[in-house]
């Protein structure tokens, strides 16, 4: 009888092979102007600035941090903020609902942690909107420990030291186990191959280009060389027209009126009525948005 035929993939480098290649290009390439990785900075600050950066680009989350911080250093100070004052900070990053999220967690900061944020990973994935990466983010970029964490880029990039053009839609034990084995047993030089994995991933290994022939990991990479599939999922998601984008405009017009706002003056923002009556009806769902006693609209009042 034969033996069946195997396709088996590259081996994943060793951690100390990775290490050696990875953190002196990290040295030398590492984005420390990005506000929050300035020496100093906080639990708290890391924490913000990994929700604000989940779902916006950190050029555009950079200022919008710097008065974050200045405004609210501690998550007392967060928490006892007026949630209209919170969303009119947030301004245009999107996805407002993260601010919500964001104050939530504030508040069970300085509550129930005397606050301090806490270290341990499955403490942090408690706290409204805090997820496996986020955690895991807090707990390895502030506090030092050793754990993966692993983030669009972080997953695509192991995926390609691993001979595969990218990884699945979400991430699953398999992605979290490889970061993990890709990491030096040291949990401090194991923090900066996990931000310099991050980083690679954000400049030199993206979704839509490979730079092999600059990157620090080519001779230790399954996919050095290969070309990319063209593929949909490369394809940038669509904002305008959209029910977001509607959404965005509606809270644009709260964030700056003066006072509360007539429906005539909503209304006016899109010529869909259809789009804007859903709009607003998820806008109050999600607690973005209330009434007054006139039946004007104005963010929430506390
Ligand atoms: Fe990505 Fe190419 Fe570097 Fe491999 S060698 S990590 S595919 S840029």
């Amino acid at each position: 009888m034969r033996a069946a035929t195997e396709t088996t993939e590259p081996a994943l480098p060793s951690p100390d092979l990775l290490a050696e290649r990875l953190l002196p290009w990290f040295d030398a390439h590492n984005r420390t102007e990005l506000p929050w990785r300035r020496p100093g900075t906080t639990a708290w600050g890391v924490l913000v600035s990994e929700i604000m950066s989940q779902q916006t680009q950190v050029a555009r989350v950079a200022p919008v941090w710097e008065a974050w911080m200045e405004r609210w250093p501690t998550p007392a100070d967060l928490a006892a903020a007026p949630t209209a004052d919170v969303l009119r900070e947030w301004g245009r990053m999107g996805y407002p609902r993260r601010a919500l999220r964001l104050q939530e967690c504030a508040k069970i900061v300085a509550e129930e942690h005397d606050g301090v944020v806490p270290s341990d990973p499955a403490e942090l994935e408690k706290l409204p909107g805090i997820g496996n990466y986020t955690a895991a983010a807090v707990a390895v970029f502030h506090y030092g420990g050793r754990h993966a964490v692993v983030d669009t880029n972080v997953r695509r990039v192991v995926a390609r030291l691993g001979g595969r053009s990218d990884a699945g839609n979400a991430t699953s034990k398999a992605d979290l186990a490889a970061a993990e084995s890709l990491l030096p047993e040291d949990a401090a030089t194991a923090a900066r191959v996990s931000l310099a994995l991050m980083e690679l991933g954000a400049l030199v290994c993206t979704a839509r280009k490979t730079e092999c022939g600059t990157c620090p990991v080519t001779d230790a990479c399954g996919f050095s060389g290969q070309e990319l599939p063209e593929g949909p999922s490369r394809k940038r998601q669509r904002y305008k027209g959209t029910n977001r984008h509607v959404r965005g405009e509606i809270m644009a017009l709260l964030r700056n009126a003066d006072g509360p706002v007539e429906r005539a003056r909503i209304d006016a923002v899109w010529t869909d009525q259809r789009m804007v009556n859903e709009a607003v009806a998820q806008l109050i769902e999600d607690g973005l948005i209330g009434t007054d006693e006139t039946g004007r609209f104005e963010l929430p009042s506390r």
